[in-house]
C-alpha cells in the first residue's frame, strides 16, 4: 500500500498534488512518501528520480526502504537514513544530480543495515578492514576516511551510478597488483546477481539530462552473464532497459 502524506493538515491543504501522486501510480514500490508540513513537497523531478532509482532495483532491495521524507536539515547535510528503513532528504534546494547521489548513498546504508545476509556483511567487513588506509582500495576519499559503513554506501552507490566505470577503476588497480577494489566490485556483482539460464548480474548506468527548464535522469539496467571469474561478460549482455 502507498500512503501519501501523513499529516491531515497537509492533505486538507492540498488534495494530492501531481508530484505527490506520482508514486501512487506505482503501488509495487510500496513505499511511503512523506514531507513535513513546513517543508515543500517533493518536486516532480525528485519523484521521478525516486521512482527510477527504486524501480531499477531488485524487489528485495527496494523493500529495505519503508519511508522517504523531507526535513529542514542543516546546510551541508543533504540526507540521512535510519536502520528501520527511513531515508530523510534535505528540503533545501539541491541540484538534482547531488540530490540523487545523496539518495543512492543513503540507499546503500539501508542495503547494508537491512539486506545483507550475515555472511556477506562479514565478508564486507573483511574487505573493508583489508583496505587499511590505502586510497587505491576505495572508490573515493570519503569512503576511505569514513568507516566500514561509509565505505559500503559509497561503493554501492558507485555500482548503481556507473557499474562499468567502477569496473574500469578496479581493473586499473588490479593491473598494478592492487586487487581489493576488484574484490569489492565482485561483491556488488554478487549481490545484484540472479540465475536465469546461467548466472547473470545487473549492470547500471545513471545519466542526467538537463535543459533550461528541468533536469531529468535515466537509470539504465542490463543483464550481463558472469562467468567463473565473477566479472560481467559484456559482449553477451542482454539489451538495456531504461527506468
Ligand atoms: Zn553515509
Amino acid at each position: 500500500m502507498v500512503i501519501i502524506g501523513s499529516s491531515r493538515k497537509a492533505l486538507a491543504r492540498s488534495p494530492i498534488l501531481s508530484p505527490q501522486s506520482f508514486l501512487i501510480h506505482y503501488p509495487e514500490l510500496n513505499i511511503r512518501l512523506d514531507y513535513d508540513f513546513n517543508t515543500p513537497a517533493f518536486t516532480e523531478a525528485q519523484c521521478h528520480a525516486l521512482y527510477s532509482t527504486l524501480h531499477v532495483l531488485p524487489e528485495k532491495m527496494r523493500r529495505t526502504v519503508y519511508l522517504i521524507s523531507k526535513e529542514n536539515l542543516r546546510e551541508g547535510n543533504p540526507a540521512y537514513s535510519t536502520s528501520y528503513g527511513k531515508i530523510v532528504m534535505s528540503s533545501r534546494p539541491i541540484p538534482l544530480r547531488n540530490w540523487t547521489m545523496s539518495f543512492l548513498h543513503e540507499l546503500g546504508h539501508l542495503i547494508d543495515f537491512r539486506f545483507l545476509p550475515i555472511e556477506q556483511a562479514r565478508h564486507w567487513q573483511e574487505l573493508s578492514t583489508l583496505s587499511g588506509s590505502e586510497p587505491d582500495h576505495f572508490v573515493s576519499g570519503y569512503a576511505q576516511v569514513g568507516e566500514i559503513r561509509e565505505d559500503f554506501a559509497k561503493t554501492f552507490a558507485l555500482y548503481l551510478i556507473d557499474t562499468l566505470g567502477f569496473l574500469a577503476l578496479a581493473q586499473e588497480q588490479a593491473a598494478i597488483g592492487k586487487t581489493i577494489l576488484m574484490e569489492k566490485f565482485k561483491f556488488m556483482v554478487a549481490i545484484f546477481s540472479l540465475k536465469l539460464d546461467a548466472f547473470y548480474t545487473r549492470v547500471f548506468r545513471l545519466q542526467f539530462k538537463s535543459d533550461e527548464s528541468e533536469s531529468r535522469l535515466i537509470m539504465q539496467r542490463r543483464m550481463v552473464p558472469i562467468p567463473d571469474q565473477g566479472v560481467p561478460a559484456l559482449e553477451n549482455s542482454l539489451s538495456s532497459i531504461n527506468f
